[in-house]
C-alpha cells in the first residue's frame, strides 16, 4: 500500500464545483489503494481578501491576530473538501495545522517548521480516513499561538508532511500543467519541463518562479521527497523534481528554463570611503533589520578614494533599508543614496551550463539585439541573472526563450485558472 501527499492550490479549490472535482480526484487515489493526506490552500484569492479586510480595519494589524485571521482561509477549504469527500462515499477528516502536529517558530507571518508530530494523522490513516490538513499554518512551540509560514507556504506544509509521514512522493496540484521553460503567461510557446533536479528548482524558485515556494524545495531536497507538480484540471503527467543522479548530469539540458522577478528594487550608496570595513558595516545594518539582499555590486574606485555600492532587495523592504542606512550616514561617511523601484531580474537556469561554454554570450547577445540594457549581473554555477528595467522584463524573457531554442509551435502551455495574483 502506497502513501501519497496531495496539495491543491487556491485556484484548484476556488468554488464549490472545483472542490467537488478535487474530492473526486482524492477519492480515486484512495480507492487505488493509497493512504492519502491532502494539504489545501485557501479558496481562490481568499488570503488576499482577508489581508485587504484587515488593512481596512487598521493600518497595522498585529501579527498574532493576522495569523488567526489568515489561517481561517485554509480551515474553510479543508472542512469543505472533507464534506465533499464524505458526500461521494469516502470518509475524510480535516485538521488545522496545529491539530496535524505542525510545530513552528513564533515569528508571525513567517514562521519556520521546527518539527512535525503527526500522531493524529497516523491514527486517522490507520482507521482508513482520508486526511485533510489546512496548509500554510502551524502552532508556535513557545507561545502556543497559531502561526503562518509565509505566502504560498502550503507547498511547504505538503512536502514537510510527506517527509514526516514517509510518503513515496508529494503531488502539488496547480493551475498549469507543470513547470515551464518560462512563465506561460508571458511566453505562450513555453514548453513543459519533464524533470528537474532539486538544485535547478531551487534556483528557479529563488529567481522568481512562483510555482513552488522556495522553502518547500529546500525541504524536499533535504528530506529527498520527490515532488510532482501537475495540473488539477487535467490528467497529464506534470514535472518531476528529484535528485539528479550523477549518470544523467552529462546529458542534462544545458538550460532548463528562464525565470523572472518583478519584485526587486535597487539602492545605490554613493561616495563610500574606500576603506576596510565599510561594506561590512552597510550590510550589517541591513541584516539587523532582517532584510535579505540579493545582488551586490561595488564599483572600482576611479581616481579618487571613494566607491559606490549598489545592491538589490525586495521592493517592500527598500524604504526600511534606506531609513536605517540614512541614520548611519555620518558614521559610514557616504555622501547620498539613490534608488530604483522599477527594476526586475531575469535569470537563465540549468545544470548543463556547468559544462557548456557560451551560455552567457547567447543570453547577453539576445538582450543586446533587443536593445535591453543590463544594469547588474550575477551568476552561480547553474544560473546567470541580470537586473534590467522592469518595463523590459517581458521582452527579455521572450528573447532569451527564443535564443535558447525553447519556443514550441504546438502552443502546449495552458493556464487553466487563477489570476496569478
Ligand atoms: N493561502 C496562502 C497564500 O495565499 C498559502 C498558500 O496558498 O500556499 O499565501
Ligand atoms: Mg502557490
Amino acid at each position: 500500500m502506497g502513501r501519497v501527499v496531495q496539495k491543491f492550490g487556491g485556484s484548484s479549490v476556488a468554488d464549490a464545483e472545483s472542490i467537488k472535482r478535487v474530492a473526486r480526484r482524492v477519492v480515486a487515489t484512495h480507492k487505488a489503494g493509497n493512504d492519502v493526506v491532502v494539504v489545501i490552500s485557501a479558496m481562490g484569492d481568499t488570503t488576499d481578501e482577508l489581508l485587504d479586510l484587515a488593512h481596512q480595519v487598521t493600518p497595522n494589524p498585529p501579527g498574532r491576530e493576522l495569523d488567526m485571521l489568515l489561517t481561517a482561509g485554509e480551515r474553510m477549504s479543508a472542512a469543505l473538501l472533507a464534506m465533499a469527500i464524505n458526500d461521494i462515499g469516502a470518509q475524510a477528516r480535516s485538521y488545522t495545522g496545529s491539530q496535524a502536529g505542525v510545530i513552528t517558530t513564533s515569528k508571525h507571518g513567517d514562521a519556520r517548521i521546527i518539527d512535525i508530530t503527526p500522531g493524529r494523522i497516523e491514527k486517522s490513516l490507520e482507521k482508513g480516513f482520508i486526511v485533510i490538513v489546512a496548509g500554510f499554518q502551524g502552532v508556535s512551540q513557545d507561545t502556543k499561538d497559531v502561526t503562518t509560514l509565509g505566502r504560498g507556504a502550503s507547498d511547504t506544509t505538503a512536502v514537510a508532511l510527506a517527509g514526516a509521514l514517509g510518503a513515496q512522493y508529494c503531488e502539488i496540484y496547480t493551475d498549469v500543467d507543470g513547470v515551464f521553460t518560462a512563465d506561460p503567461r508571458i511566453v505562450p510557446q513555453a514548453r513543459q519541463i519533464p524533470t528537474l533536479s532539486y538544485e535547478e528548482m531551487l534556483e528557479m524558485a529563488a529567481s522568481g518562479t512562483k510555482i513552488l515556494h522556495l522553502r518547500c524545495v529546500e525541504y524536499a531536497r533535504r528530506e529527498l521527497v520527490p515532488v510532482h507538480v501537475r495540473s488539477s484540471f487535467s490528467d497529464k503527467p506534470g514535472t518531476w523534481i528529484s535528485a539528479l543522479d550523477e549518470g544523467n548530469s552529462m546529458e542534462a539540458a544545458i538550460i532548463s528554463g528562464i525565470a523572472h522577478d518583478r519584485s526587486e528594487a535597487k539602492i545605490t550608496v554613493a561616495s563610500v570611503p574606500d576603506t576596510v570595513g565599510k561594506a561590512a558595516r552597510i550590510f550589517s545594518i541591513i541584516a539587523e533589520k532582517d532584510i535579505n539582499i540579493d545582488m551586490v555590486v561595488q564599483n572600482v574606485a576611479v581616481g579618487g578614494n571613494t566607491t559606490a555600492i549598489s545592491f538589490t532587495l525586495p521592493d517592500a523592504d527598500r524604504p526600511k533599508a534606506m531609513e536605517a542606512l540614512e541614520a548611519a550616514k555620518e558614521e559610514i561617511g557616504f555622501s547620498h543614496m539613490t534608488f530604483d523601484d522599477a527594476i526586475g531580474k531575469v535569470s537563465v537556469i540549468g545544470v548543463g551550463m556547468r559544462t557548456h561554454p557560451g551560455v552567457t554570450a547567447t543570453f547577453f547577445d539576445a538582450l543586446a539585439e533587443a536593445g535591453i540594457n543590463i544594469l547588474m549581473i550575477s551568476t552561480s554555477e547553474i544560473r546567470i541573472s541580470v537586473v534590467i528595467a522592469e518595463k523590459d522584463i517581458d521582452q527579455a524573457v521572450r528573447v532569451a526563450h527564443t535564443a535558447f531554442g525553447f519556443d514550441s509551435d504546438t502552443g502546449e502551455a495552458v493556464v487553466y485558472g487563477g489570476t496569478g495574483r
